[in-house]
């Protein structure tokens, strides 16, 4: 589902990686190494590691007004974005034939062009939709609309995204008990702002937050033409709180022990009275599944009761303003502004609108992703390059392999299920095997909102068409021309996509130190999450199954509990720490990974000296590239918005990691009493 804050992540943070894409101060193309241009040498590395390796950067570099944030990432995204709208061109200009992959992605990409066309049209496309629910004429139709908004719009595990503007939103995967087979995962959702927080947390910023929300409520009503605005939005905002308070946490969503509640469709009459579930999954297109796993019972429970006791007018207000809200980027440019003046501006911090054709670009990777990315492939990914990751890759697990084998505290059994793990661990690199197949999906020209809407109604069939079949393991979660990489726990896979596989994460002519610091931490990371407090649950068949001895559970508990109260302690702002337990699994894979890629950085120097670069030794490039790859530089708003909803640490903790790593101390001669400086026994030391 394309949507204004949509997650898209696993190496990376969602919003600042989704949103951000603008041509950036860009590191020098003759460089190849670490930059040093962008350090800042007056800082002592055990003081301020994130500044040392970054801190010319960060004074030099402006946030763009259209953006919430700069970093790596998002450079590398304009990057491929610029090439795929490249592509995008020639398709349009190539004529193709009528369904075809490539007529659709011109006629999709056409039509959201088309400002005049949207214009001219103004409210006609929404008209129907706003008709049918202002026809709802009782409850049971009510539970019948709810079920047909539902979309496959969240991912538990892969590209965590737990954030559902409908009802309820659904994410098909591997079964839980059942590996083998795609099963329907259904999760709380019904809020329009990103997390419960900001309708629960006290303080300034998110009262002055609830405020704007609500004009902005006001402001998409009055656009659409009703009438009562002030009311109508008074009444959604309390129904959207109502939802909040019953909602699960984001750090107890990601506890997987609390989320495997299969429910037969027949018992959700008894189990959530209030909502008619039979109307609701009929709405939906499910009457026919059988089971379906229920991440937060807690949250269906408290909101179908609000089904029953939050009076029918309040529920179509509130259907009518989620309807506007999703679509007010193909509809007329006012609306389109008003909603960009509360999700961009007051969620995120930009000033304005990014350039259309960027946010084209952006619509098209989501609704007909593979079209474009077959062709990305082709023309951006080369067969030396594919193979050269994957020998990097290959020495990164071998190097997880030895570290596994060398832990003192691990049982023989445990450490057995750990390695039939890693030796059945799929690694995807540049592209998948296999293309989504987009047949369902009918586009025609000059239909913008129609597109949208048919293209995210033929995902969610797409994905309903799933349930029960035989679950392909090599199927990738990510398109090749997304700057991200993944790791999916249910199929224990991995997924490093063509874009990220490139200067600065990865130059085939900087020293192995850099590649192995930059690229090799993130391969690092990902395969680590195979082993962290997610992937631990799961078996080498992808099962959720323990398959730690007692004894080997509680130590790994104790160093992770540590792990959480060392990024507690970080305050990015005086009232408002980060999370340790909601960024426990991504601190580990940090951890982990720098750890393995320093292993795979020494095999491949196969015992010869590494060679100084500008002054700096082999192991200080191999830190300073691991903490280049955090630089980033991101507004107030943009950063409140990713420590309550994000699963990974900002930018500058996740530098820091190095002070758990004895061997950052040695590269950099870091001394007890500066500011880093942990002593080893506080070291935080998993794999
Ligand atoms: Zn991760």
């Amino acid at each position: 589902m394309i949507r204004t804050y949509s997650f898209a992540k696993l190496m990376f943070a969602g919003i600042l990686a989704a949103l951000a894409v603008y041509a950036l101060p860009a590191v020098a193309p003759e460089t190849h190494g670490i930059v040093v241009a962008n350090m800042d040498p007056s800082i002592k590395p055990g003081d301020d590691f994130y500044r040392y390796a970054n801190g010319d950067w960060i004074r030099r570099t402006e946030i763009p007004p259209d953006r919430p944030s700069v970093n790596v990432f998002s450079r590398l995204s304009d990057l491929s974005n610029q090439r795929t709208n490249d592509l995008l061109q020639e398709m349009v200009k190539s004529n193709a034939p009528a369904g075809s992959g490539t007529r659709k992605v011109a006629d999709l990409y056409s039509s959201y062009m088309d400002e005049a066309a949207i214009e001219a049209k103004g409210l006609a496309p929404l008209r129907p939709h706003l008709e049918a629910i202002a026809a709802i004429k009782d409850k049971k139709e009510l539970a019948h609309a709810l079920g047909e908004s539902l979309r496959s719009d969240v991912d538990a595990l892969n590209n965590t995204n737990f954030h559902a503007a409908n009802l309820f939103g659904m994410w098909v995967a591997p079964g839980f008990d059942d590996s083998e087979h795609y099963a329907a995962y259904l999760l709380q959702g019904g809020l329009q702002m990103p997390d419960r927080e900001y309708y629960l947390a006290d303080n300034e910023h998110m009262r002055d937050v609830r405020a704007r929300y609500q004009t902005h409520i006001e402001n998409m009503l009055k656009l659409a033409g009703f009438s009562d605005v002030e009311g109508r939005a008074h009444r959604i905002l309390e129904l959207e709180h109502a939802i909040a308070k019953v909602h699960r946490t984001l750090a107890e969503n990601e506890d997987i022990h609390k989320a495997n509640n299969p429910w037969m469709r027949t018992e959700f009459a008894a189990k959530a009275p209030g909502l008619d579930w039979d109307e609701y999954f009929g709405g939906a297109g499910l009457s026919h599944v059988a089971s379906f796993i229920v991440w937060q019972p807690e949250a269906f429970q408290g909101e179908a009761a609000l089904v029953e006791s939050t009076n029918l007018d309040t529920w179509k207000d509130w259907l009518a303003f989620h309807l506007i809200e999703a679509y007010g980027g193909v509809l007329p440019q006012a609306l389109s502004d008003e909603r960009f003046a509360f999700a961009g501006k007051v969620l995120s911090g930009a000033q304005r609108q990014r350039p259309r054709w960027q946010l084209g670009v952006l619509l098209v990777n989501g609704l007909l992703g593979d079209v474009v990315g077959q062709v990305y492939a082709q023309k951006y990914f080369s067969p030396e390059a594919k193979a050269q990751a994957e020998a990097m890759v290959a020495n990164l697990i071998a190097a997880f392999r030895r570290r596994i084998e060398a832990l003192t505290w691990m049982n023989p059994a445990t450490k057995a299920e750990a390695e039939a793990k890693l030796a059945t661990l799929y690694v995807g690199i540049g592209y998948p095997e296999a293309w989504h197949d987009y047949s369902n999906f009918e586009v025609k020209a000059d239909d913008a909102f129609g597109n949208m809407w048919r293209g995210n109604l033929a995902a969610y069939q797409r994905q309903v068409a799933r349930l029960g079949k035989q679950v392909d393991r090599h199927e990738w979660s990510m398109t090749p021309q997304t700057v991200n990489a993944v790791n999916l726990p249910l199929q224990n896979a991995l997924n490093f996509p063509a874009a990220v596989l490139q200067p600065p994460f990865y130059d085939p002519q900087a020293p192995a130190a850099v590649n192995y610091g930059a690229i090799g931490s993130i391969m690092g990371h990902e395969i680590s999450h195979t082993f962290d407090t997610e992937g631990s649950t799961f078996d080498s068949k992808g099962r959720l199954r323990n398959w730690w001895t007692p004894e080997d559970l509680k130590h790994f508990q104790a160093a992770t509990a540590q792990l959480a109260a060392q990024y507690d302690a970080y305050k990015p702002f005086p009232d408002l720490s980060l999370n340790g337990r909601q960024t426990l699994a991504e601190n580990i894979a940090d951890v982990a990974g720098i750890s393995a890629a320093y292993d795979g950085y020494r095999a491949s120097l196969s015992g010869k000296a590494a060679p100084e670069q500008d002054g700096f030794s082999g192991d200080q490039q191999f830190f300073i590239a691991f903490g280049q790859n955090w630089a980033s530089k991101a507004r107030e708003q943009a950063l409140r918005q990713q420590v309550l909803t994000d699963p990974h640490s900002p930018g500058e903790y996740r530098a820091a990691t190095v002070r758990n790593i004895d061997l950052w101390y040695e590269a950099f001669k870091v001394q007890a009493g500066q500011k880093l400086y942990l002593a080893p026994e506080e070291r935080v030391r998993i794999w």
